[in-house]
């Protein structure tokens, strides 16, 4: 395989087995379309997405990592009111803890649905599991299928909306779910040979008494490995804080769009907002850390 040619990559794509609306077929297609060099499908708390990616055979002039995005709990006493994610990269589809995490963690999502749709019931928006359900097909619902029922019947204008006004945290429709330690995560990610990343740290949502290198030097302590600085939601500045802290904390870099097709029509695969523009070398070095099975 010939990856020495410098290109664009996008290691951060949700697919329709969480709340991305691609196949990975799709994802597959559309990433050569693009002509990137390296992608991850990394869905929220399921890799089935990564799993067809892989059985479907990936062409041989586009490297991929398998991976996943985790919904977890930060370290004490960190309190993240923003989303606090570790992406594993190069995980084995096949490991028995790993999976056996995730079931738990989709049936947490599981349990949560109904419980917002009546919170949003109760608020006089009438939606059904069942609506939800024929949205979004094979994959597991997410709080984004919610939003898009309640834009498609109407209630809000778009997703942004229904998230600012009802389902982001501390909103009247939201409700926690259950989810595991940052040191589980990581552990899990790490048993099943893969990397573990925090996702997005400009998303995280610290106190204001709290700083972000001090969250990655402990999330290090329990075993991180790298940090997803290129990311669209980060700006220059911050850009430039998260590489400062991956340097001085020996930690690796990552990049992704956080791609999830339609559903977020501002956010394209490999650029983010029409910007970003990951390079090749941030793939090879992450996957010359991977035993790549
Ligand atoms: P869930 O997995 O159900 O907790 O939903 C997570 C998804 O919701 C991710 O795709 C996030 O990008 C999206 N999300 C979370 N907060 C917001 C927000 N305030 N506005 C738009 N999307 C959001
Ligand atoms: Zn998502
Ligand atoms: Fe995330
Ligand atoms: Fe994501």
């Amino acid at each position: 395989m010939d990856y020495s040619k410098a290109g664009r990559i996008d290691l951060h794509i949700h697919s329709g087995a969480s709340d991305g609306t691609d196949t990975p077929s799709e994802i597959i297609l559309k990433a050569q379309s693009l002509d990137l060099k390296a992608i991850a499908i990394t869905d929220h708390d399921t890799i089935d997405g990564s799993k067809e990616a892989l059985k479907l055979g990936i062409p041989s002039a586009l490297a991929f990592l398998t991976g996943v995005e985790i919904s977890a709990l930060p370290p004490k006493p960190f309190t993240c009111s923003g989303s606090f994610h570790i992406l594993g990269y190069g995980i084995e589809l096949d490991n028995a803890e790993l999976t056996r995490t995730l079931e738990t963690l989709q049936q947490a999502r599981k349990n949560r649905n109904p419980r917002i749709l009546e919170n949003l019931n109760r608020l006089g928006f009438n939606i059904s599991l069942e609506e939800v359900k024929t949205l979004v097909g094979e994959g597991q619902v997410g709080r984004p299928h919610i939003a898009q029922v309640m834009v498609n019947k109407g209630f809000v204008r778009d997703l942004n909306e229904a998230f600012d006004k009802f389902l982001a945290r501390g909103k009247p429709a939201y409700v926690d779910k259950f989810r595991i330690d940052s040191r589980q995560a990581i552990d899990v990610i790490h048993n099943a040979g893969g990397l573990p990343f925090l996702a997005h740290p400009g998303l995280v949502g610290l106190a204001e008494n709290e700083k972000i290198e001090d969250l990655i030097a402990e999330l290090k302590k329990e075993g991180l490995k790298g940090i997803e600085v290129h990311y669209p939601e980060h700006s220059e500045k911050q850009t430039e804080r998260f590489l400062h802290m991956a340097r001085t904390q020996h930690l690796l870099v990552s990049g992704g769009t956080d791609y999830h097709g339609s559903i977020k029509p501002d956010i394209k695969m490999g650029v983010g907002r029409g910007t970003l523009s990951i390079p090749f070398e941030v793939y090879q070095k992450i996957a010359s850390h991977i035993d790549i099975q």
